[in-house]
């Protein structure tokens, strides 16, 4: 509850002044017009009434608020590709797109996903029965968590930590509860002093499956992941996917940055041997195209699972917007005419590499991602001058919170504080990391490889 309270209460993240003070000015002046005898007013419910920011306006209001070069929350910073905005404009000079969409989704849209995931599942897909079409991967993963999950019954699902921060109110809101499993660092390094790689991030097959009750309908399962960039091995999503068939669970697959991979292959669990029976994957067009803000995105799965997600779908959105779904299609149509996903991914892959090497020449390590855009770096070897003053806002919200305040106040470069994807007793696991988005631009980089340096001089002088 408390966490879901945090995430609904956020204001719009292009507020550039810092909603604390806005809030403060404005409480100051309802108090002091406030009349004595003022009559009673309806009151939200307590769970969407306290004003405690999310996490990602929260960083992005206080990087806001001192220029910091923003690598904090996953947007991108460079422009969508010609073809693709391109895409959109003429969908929305077509009349007929600027009208209700099916709820499933537009023929077109529906059309690329059947092809596209007949391709990549390696069987045929119905995309008139098997695939939806929603208002961003979050709303599908709501609406999948709504088909499953019934209401005062304490039906449970696992969340593998760091779990992204809205599994755990889109599932509270389904009427279901989060049981949270953390992935254990099984390196001989320590990740405090050594680079590691996100391969070392493991799921505890039997920690896992202690965790699984009577009540367990669900595993979400997050494959590349974010924030670690750990990209689940077939071995390893075969010991996932033996231990949800024992129990009969659904998989939820978000599978959102399938086509980021470094060196390695994505694998869906879906293509598993009989896995496609018990799993809904989840898609995003935002991170597939670079449009976060397009908010489309899909569930593939048996029939019989996306025409619940459907009903469930239609009645919180009832469909999601038409002429960006018609854009959606479009790109894939022409995305092999650009060599569209190859070429992106070399891209992010040389950003990765950029931002590694900034930390490799500052002398704080790191886990190598292997998919994904997001570097977690452990800076337990800073340490940060008795003297620097932190504010309650940042003070109240814990130690991560504070080393990523620090980061962007003395260094100017924000990032996101990884405990936001803990529950509260595994929190201390990420007290030391800080998670940086490299899906930002050439020119943010190298200005935040600028801004980095003081780092160095800091260590050097901490050091001795
Ligand atoms: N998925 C993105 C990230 O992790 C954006 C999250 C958000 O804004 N809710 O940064």
């Amino acid at each position: 509850m408390y966490q879901l309270r945090r995430l609904l209460s956020a204001s719009p993240v292009s507020t550039r002044l810092p909603l604390l003070r806005t809030t403060a000015i404005s409480a100051r002046m309802t108090t002091s017009a406030a009349p004595s005898t003022r009559k009673a007013t309806p009151k939200p419910s307590p769970v969407y009434a306290k004003t405690e920011l999310d996490v990602w306006t929260l960083m992005n209001q206080v990087s806001a608020s001192v220029g910091a070069v923003n690598l904090g929350q996953g947007y991108m910073s460079f422009p969508p590709k010609d073809f693709i905005k391109r895409a959109a404009q003429e969908a929305l000079n077509e009349n007929t797109h600027n009208q209700y969409a099916p709820p499933r989704g537009r023929p077109g849209l529906l059309e690329q996903l059947g092809s596209r995931f007949t391709d990549r599942f390696g069987r045929s897909i119905d995309p008139s029965k098997e695939v939806s079409v929603h208002a961003g991967a979050n709303e599908a993963l709501l609406s999948v968590f709504t088909a499953f999950l019934e209401h005062g019954k304490d039906q449970e699902v696992i969340l593998m930590e760091p779990a992204f921060d809205q599994y755990t109110p889109n599932v509270i809101m389904a009427g279901g509860k989060p049981v949270y499993v953390p992935l254990r660092v099984m390196s001989d390094k320590d990740p405090r002093e050594s680079v590691i790689s996100s391969d070392d991030w493991k799921l505890d097959l039997a920690e896992f499956e202690a965790a699984i009750t009577d009540k367990t309908r669900i595993v979400v399962l997050n494959t590349p992941h974010n924030p670690v960039g750990k990209v689940f091995s077939r071995e390893e999503l075969a010991q996932i996917g033996a231990i949800a068939e024992k129990h009969n669970l659904l998989i939820v697959a978000d599978e959102v940055y399938e086509h980021l991979t470094y060196g390695v292959e994505h694998v869906s669990i879906a293509t598993l041997p009989g896995m496609w029976e018990r799993t809904v994957t989840v898609g995003s067009a935002g991170k597939l195209f670079g449009v976060t803000g397009w908010r489309v995105g899909w569930a593939v799965g048996p029939e019989e699972f996306i025409s619940a997600t459907l009903s469930a779908h239609t009645r919180i959105v009832f469909t999601s917007n038409t002429p960006l779904q018609e854009g959606v299609a479009s790109a894939f149509r022409q995305s092999p005419e650009h060599d569209f996903f190859e070429v992106q991914r070399k891209e992010y892959e040389a950003r990765r590499n950029r931002l590694m090497g900034v930390f490799d020449d500052i002398g704080l390590p790191y886990v190598v991602p292997k998919g994904a855009y997001y570097l977690l770096v452990n800076a337990a070897k800073l340490k940060i001058p008795d003297d620097f003053e932190f504010p309650d806002f940042i003070i109240e919200r814990g130690e991560n919170f504070k080393l990523v305040y620090f980061f962007i106040k003395y260094f100017g470069v924000s990032g996101i504080p990884p405990t936001e994807f803990y529950s509260a007793p595994h929190k201390e696991l990420a007290n030391d990391y800080v998670r940086f988005a490299f899906c930002k631009t050439d020119e943010g980089l190298e200005e935040a490889a600028v801004c980095l340096q003081k780092i160095k001089k800091y260590l050097e002088e901490t050091s001795g």
